[in-house]
């Protein structure tokens, strides 16, 4: 059941339909739109085109996504973009793609239709049965083959419930006639038509289901999630051809080149491509992640271990953190409480005030995540005095993202026993210069902002024009990137320290 991967490698002159216009397509697809991104020659960004779809939530703690949408969605998305930008498909080199990370898709090889609703990374429906595997005597020969954390939303459970619960689905999976992917599978399958089933190392790493170490699917975990290997893809190098996207997609074949979990291409776009160099992805949570070179990192700091996007054929290896809500904490200021109108007000009312007055607050809606994984921690407001205002909860809730942060790259450290020089950052809430500063000063270290923050979409494109030859290798991508802005830390040494524990008191008091 396997695919016959193409050649991985062929070189420039081969590789440029038009010689003087190789441009790489980027497809970014996310939570909740898909997105196109061409790229000249340059690595500039020169057009960019989003399309939104919906998610559905069945019952509490579910989340659903309609993979056919999905696809629509990413093929309008490329078509405007090359639209827009007056480029043919021809002078397009080479295509990257980059995906929501553990969404599962499971479809009929025959029809392409899927059998159900794409189950979302963030759905809670196997919270239970992934309680179960957690208290069995598996669950440390899981943790430590896979580098992850047994959770609801990494795929393997995911594909095993709707092995149970979508009728007749498991008898055809046997035989290879029902097919798994996670997005990245997903689109390259409808882009090829139905040509190729690939995932790529990434990706794979974050199913629950890949050795970590040999990068390959487990047999011992396939029969703990009792799932047929006949239905998973093959998994190929993250930067390399697995195909070709079919002449009347685009318009003209296009090798299909580079594919990577989102928060890798994240690393990958930030140019991170050698141990200890991080990067901090501030969207509605954080995302941080550690280059960990080629040795298979094992955290005894409650992070998880997985793959980086390799730009040869060795494996390459992370370790991340998340923070649950970190953007997020500055949209329930607006929306729940009302006490901004726009995210970006909050840059300015908390640079209005010297410090918070003691004001701390713990966004652990949700519980909270590495490196305390405490699911019964609650958010707190804590410190209040006659004193405290708006502007102090406003700063204390952009404080604790950075307080968040800095407790991330801790673990890391102490993982690695190396220092991390300085913090590369990017999402939405990257662009708040009192955050930025301040995650400087409570690291002790360098804050440093690129010129192109939409760095999911630029690692697919660098791992797919690396492949074919449109760039030389990392060195000729590290030369693209440009700060835009680097935040020195000033804080004095005490003044951090003291602010560090008052920040533990407060977590203290959200626990349990
Ligand atoms: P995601 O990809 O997770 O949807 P984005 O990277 O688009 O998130 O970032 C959006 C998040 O960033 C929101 O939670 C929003 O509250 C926060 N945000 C946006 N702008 C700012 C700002 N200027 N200051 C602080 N937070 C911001």
């Amino acid at each position: 059941m396997t695919t016959p991967i193409p050649e991985l490698r062929r070189s420039r002159t081969e590789s440029i339909a038009v010689a003087e216009a190789p441009y790489v397509l980027s497809l970014d697809e996310g939570t909740t739109s898909a997105r196109a991104a061409l790229y000249n020659e340059r690595g500039e960004r020169i057009a960019m085109h989003s399309v939104a779809f919906d998610c559905f939530y069945p019952h509490p703690g579910w989340v659903e996504q309609d993979a056919v949408a999905i696809w629509n969605a990413q093929l309008s998305a490329a078509r405007t973009v090359l639209e827009q930008a007056g480029i043919p498909a021809d002078a397009v080199a080479a295509c990257g793609i980059t995906n929501q990370r553990e969404t599962t898709v499971v479809w009929d090889r025959t029809t392409g239709i899927p059998v159900s609703p794409a189950i979302v990374w963030q759905c809670r429906r196997t919270a239970d049965f992934c309680g179960e595997l957690k208290a069995s005597s598996n669950a440390s020969m899981i943790e430590d083959r896979t580098g992850l954390i047994i959770d609801a939303y990494f795929s393997g459970s995911k594909i095993h419930w709707i092995l149970e619960n979508v009728p007749g689905v498991r008898a055809r999976a046997q035989y290879g006639d029902i097919l798994f992917g996670n997005i990245d599978t997903w689109l390259i399958w409808n882009l090829t038509g139905g040509r190729v089933h690939v995932t790529d190392f990434t990706n794979a790493s974050r199913t629950m289901l890949m050795n970590l170490e040999t990068g390959e699917w487990d047999d011992d975990l396939l029969r703990i999630f009792d799932i047929p290997r006949a239905m998973l893809p093959s998994i190929v190098p993250s930067s390399g051809r697995v195909g070709f996207i079919g002449a009347n997609v685009l318009g003209a074949e296009i090798p299909i080149s580079g594919i990577a979990g989102d928060q890798q291409a994240a690393l990958a776009g930030q140019a991170c491509f050698r141990p200890g160099l991080s990067k901090n992805t501030y969207g509605t949570g954080c995302f941080a992640l550690t280059h960990a070179g080629t040795k298979r990192p094992k955290s005894t700091n409650k992070l998880l271990a997985t793959r980086a996007a390799s730009l040869d054929l060795t494996g390459q290896f992370a370790v991340e953190g998340s923070v649950f809500i970190a953007g997020a904490a500055v949209q329930w200021l607006r929306d729940s409480l009302g006490i901004i109108t726009t995210a970006a007000e909050s840059e300015a009312l908390a640079a209005s005030i010297p410090d918070t007055g003691g004001v701390h607050m713990v966004p652990a809606f949700v519980g909270l995540g590495a490196p305390h994984w405490d699911m019964n921690a609650r958010g707190l407001i804590y410190g209040l005095t006659r004193a405290s205002g708006r502007a102090q909860i406003v700063r204390a809730a952009l404080e604790s993202i950075a307080f968040q942060s800095r407790e991330l790259i801790d673990a890391m450290e102490a993982d690695s026993g190396e220092p991390i020089t300085e913090l590369r950052v990017d999402g939405g809430a990257a662009v708040n210069n009192f955050l930025m500063q301040f995650q400087a000063d409570i690291l002790g270290k360098p804050v440093v902002r690129p010129m192109d923050v939409e760095t999911t979409a630029l690692g697919a494109a660098y791992l797919a024009g690396i492949a074919e030859g449109v760039w030389s290798g990392a060195d000729e991508v590290e030369s693209f990137w440009r700060v835009e802005r680097r935040f020195e830390p000033v804080m004095s040494h005490a003044e951090r320290a003291s602010r560090l524990d008052a920040w533990k008191n407060a977590v203290a008091r959200s626990k349990g």
